[in-house]
């Protein structure tokens, strides 16, 4: 309790310091927000990481020993959603907090090319969201992951395709759910409403839990024969921790 009421804290004190840094409250100097020099680095993965699982790794490949067997959905994150982010990540969708975004896009992009460079990935030739259902959207009134991937359109120059797939069900929040509960609840929850004459897509979401979002719309635009990975800001690898 003590930890959720100065968490809770530290939130409500970072909203009112502008310019401060969210975690340790230094003046955050330069043209960042949200996050200073010192805590950043402490934030985001620090080692190579396995594409399909998250576990690190000594050298940059794709996959760790056990994924290579099955070669699951690429995901790649600038952080683990456990790293110290995580709440702030959350702050984004639920209180319209967006001073981490900048950093984090920063550093997605940067590892994006860093793969893309070591021919670890193929570039994409285009950028979906995942679509939030209507009535979500209208709550919220902007969808997180059509931001993240806006921003990082520009920075890696390539372009954001939207109205691709639709969200048919409004399906209840996943958080708490257990994976099967998420696949039930998203059985048939997407469409795709145009055919895309491309080979390689980038799927972007703020948060990958379990990945059952991101498979459910893979499956989609698998069955067009189109390659996709996934973009995210953070992972949260232990699928019993439900944060999506
Ligand atoms: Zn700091
Ligand atoms: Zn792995």
């Amino acid at each position: 309790m003590k930890t959720r009421l100065k968490k809770a804290l530290d939130r409500a004190l970072s909203a009112i310091l502008p310019n401060r840094c969210l975690l340790c409250h230094q003046l955050v100097t330069g043209c960042r927000t949200g996050i200073c020099n010192y805590c950043l680095p402490t934030c985001l993965y620090s080692t190579p990481v396995c594409l399909g699982c998250g576990k690190p790794m000594t050298i940059v490949q794709c996959y760790c020993g056990q994924c290579m067997k099955r070669e699951p959905l690429k995901v790649i994150a600038a952080c683990s959603y456990h790293q110290g982010l995580g709440p702030w990540i959350a702050a984004i969708k639920y209180q319209r907090q967006f001073a981490v975004l900048p950093p984090l896009i920063e550093a997605l992009a940067c590892r994006i090319k860093s793969l893309v460079s070591r021919g670890t990935i193929q570039m994409p030739q285009a950028l979906l969201a995942v679509p939030l259902h209507s009535n979500r959207l209208h709550q919220r009134g902007f969808n997180q992951a059509v931001v993240i991937a806006k921003s990082l359109s520009k920075q890696i120059g390539i372009p954001l395709v939207e109205g691709v797939i639709k969200r048919e069900k409004d399906t209840p929040a996943q958080a708490g759910m257990s994976g099967r509960q998420r696949r039930l609840n998203l059985r048939q929850a997407f469409s795709v409403q145009l055919s895309l004459p491309l080979q390689r897509v980038a799927l972007i979401d703020d948060v990958v839990t379990t990945g059952t979002t991101v498979s459910e719309i893979h499956k989609l635009l698998a069955a067009q024969s189109i390659d996709v990975q996934i973009w995210c800001l953070a992972r949260a690898e232990a699928p019993h921790i439900s944060l999506e």
